[in-house]
């Protein structure tokens, strides 16, 4: 049974009378059990939708539309399914007490990995869902794999009822699903020869995997299952040979490089990251992987474009890692602009120095970082540290922290996005600190 949320107006849905809360059982016969039954039982032109209001009367919808028409009903979000692992560096382990209580939510859904691209293990699968995945044709997946050899895997995901992934892989491979795939990599248990007899596992299933992603392990100072080490600079750099080996490998054979370390590990080993030519379409860029050079693609096609800015001293906050590769963008940004740009890198004080990436700096760190910049026009914050709701991860209101500093703050993915705006942003900016 799935519940609906929502009818939208002048919809088949609000003809037919289906109201929020109304529950819908069964189409042509075959029996709803979540969204991805509704998303593809209801992919045919005639359906005959059984139903239960909220009054408890029950109903059957007969539904002929022609191609096109939507049905224009929306879900309740989905129960997602909760984690079997419990990986030592697990990020919601590493979550300090008090947060709100959708953040402790350990999911491991390969249902979300399809519909959002959320990575799974799928240790939790069951046959039935296999034979989803195939029926639904569900790909490509994106699936935490972090070692294919098992006794490796047992350890890392620290369940000793994991399956055996090439096995599942493979299955799931023969009937066409494709996979993007990780490895978060914990010094001296699946680095070494444990990644690359993993990376050969992947590679054996041909072009079932599409893409590999290298991750270093990322603790927080709350991280207390964890009894690993840290990765060092030393480490990242092995890592990167070995990505890089298999990559050019890749390349020839491919011709794709098919394995990318993340942004993270260069940042780690102190190296050079790649151009655009070599993230592709950029499969994995939610994961970190050519992020950074995607923002500087984005910076440099754009620049010319903004509108000139003469006198503005704009702030840009930002994460410890990302500080070093600033200078050469907010260089690109004065010139065309002619504003004055203050890099303001700052430490993480809710999870702590070893958090450094810019998008999970929380309300308390922005409000400390800005509230004494009274020479500043304007202040531009990582626009993915706030969510939909308006939230900071510290439960910490956007709307509150901006109107308790001396300067209008934008949240900024790209600057483009703020400072493009011909000015006005820049300009009501201005206005509002003089007024
Ligand atoms: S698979 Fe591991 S890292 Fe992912 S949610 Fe489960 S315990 Fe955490």
């Amino acid at each position: 049974m799935v519940r609906v949320a929502r009818v939208v107006a002048n919809s088949i849905g609000e003809e037919l009378g289906v109201v929020p809360g109304t529950e819908l059982l069964a189409v042509n016969g075959r029996a709803l059990a979540d969204f991805l039954d509704w998303e593809f039982l209801t992919a045919d032109d005639e359906l005959a939708i059984e139903a239960r209001l909220p009054d408890g009367e029950e109903v059957i919808y007969e539904i002929e539309r022609s191609d096109g028409d939507t049905l224009g009903i929306e879900l309740e979000p989905p129960s997602v399914r909760r984690c079997a692992n419990r990986c030592e560096f697990c990020f919601i382990e590493g979550l300090p007490k008090g947060l709100r209580k959708n953040l402790y939510i350990r999911d491991d859904d390969y249902r979300l990995s399809f519909a959002y691209g959320n990575f799974a293990t799928l240790s939790n699968m069951k046959e039935r869902d296999e034979q989803r995945i195939i029926e639904y044709r569900l790909s490509p997946l994106y699936v935490s794999v972090h070692a294919t050899p098992w006794e490796a895997r047992r350890v890392l995901l620290n369940n000793p009822r994991v399956p055996n992934i090439v096995d599942q892989l493979t299955r799931l491979a023969e009937h066409g699903i494709q996979f993007h795939c990780q490895m978060v990599i914990v010094p001296g248990l699946n680095d070494g020869a444990v990644l690359e007899q993993s990376l050969t596992d992947l590679w054996a299933l041909d072009d079932a995997v599409l893409s590999v992603a290298v991750v270093p392990v990322g603790l927080t100072q709350f991280s207390h299952l964890y009894t690993g080490e840290s990765m060092s600079a030393e480490r990242a750099s092995e890592l990167l040979d070995g990505v890089d080996r298999w990559s050019r490998r890749a390349s020839a054979e491919r011709g794709d490089p098919w394995v990318f370390g993340s942004d993270e590990l260069y940042l780690l080993a102190g190296r050079a990251l790649p151009g655009p030519d070599h993230y592709g379409d950029y499969a994995q860029i939610e994961n970190g992987v050519g992020a950074v050079t995607s923002l500087r693609e984005r910076v440099r096609a754009g620049v010319t474009a903004l509108p000139r800015l003469d006198g503005r001293r704009i702030g840009v906050v930002t994460g410890t890692s990302m500080a070093p590769l600033m200078p050469d963008l907010l260089a690109q940004l004065e010139s065309a602009t002619g504003a004055s740009f203050v890099l303001i890198p700052t430490i993480n004080s809710l999870f702590g120095p070893t958090t450094t990436t810019a998008g999970l700096l929380v309300g308390a760190d922005i409000r400390r970082a800005l509230e004494g910049r009274h020479d500043l026009d304007l202040a531009l914050i990582p626009a993915e540290t706030i969510n939909d709701a308006g939230l900071f991860l510290d439960d910490e209101r956007f709307i509150v922290v901006r109107e308790s500093l001396p300067m209008p703050v934008y949240p900024s993915y790209d600057f483009m996005d703020v400072l493009s705006l011909e000015g006005d942003a820049v300009r009501v900016g201005a206005g509002e600190r003089a007024a």
